[in-house]
């Protein structure tokens, strides 16, 4: 069931829509020039955050670099890919792993503009068009 979009979530769309407006915005923040240090500052933020908390071994599994055992808060739904990096406490299926590889590789092609494109997309991870790409029946959210 579709939810109301949250004031956080109408104020991405706004910036998205503006942003997305100006064409050479728009070429630039999208530009591998720009969006890939972006994924590599992400996978730092990743690695750092997956250090920090997690209480299993980091290590690269399944297109990802997984952080298990990290404490519930850290992270949303049954886990978040920041950059290179899959935040998670629980037990990794090869289906969770590819809808993740998935939100890396969107990592890589966005840089840091994923993240306002991706509160854009609504939290309701059926219309999430990252959810989408990503495989909603790999990723959990239909069965
Ligand atoms: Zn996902």
């Amino acid at each position: 069931m579709a939810t109301a979009a949250s004031r956080f979530e109408r104020m991405a769309q706004a910036l998205v829509r503006r942003a997305s407006g100006v064409r050479w915005l728009r070429a630039v923040v999208l530009s591998p020039i720009v969006a890939r240090p972006g994924y590599w500052f992400a996978t730092l933020c990743g690695l750092v955050w997956g250090t920090v908390l997690s209480l299993g071994r980091i290590r690269p599994q399944g297109g990802v670099i997984v952080a298990r055992k990290c404490p519930r808060w850290a992270f949303g739904r049954g886990g978040t890919t920041i950059g290179a990096v899959f935040i998670t406490n629980s037990s990794l299926s090869p289906d969770i792993l590819a809808h993740e590889a998935v939100h890396r590789a969107q990592w890589k092609r966005y840089g840091l503009a994923l993240i306002p494109l991706y509160i854009a997309a609504g939290r309701t991870g059926a219309t999430n068009r990252f959810e989408i790409e990503a495989g909603l029946e790999r990723g959990g959210y239909i069965s």
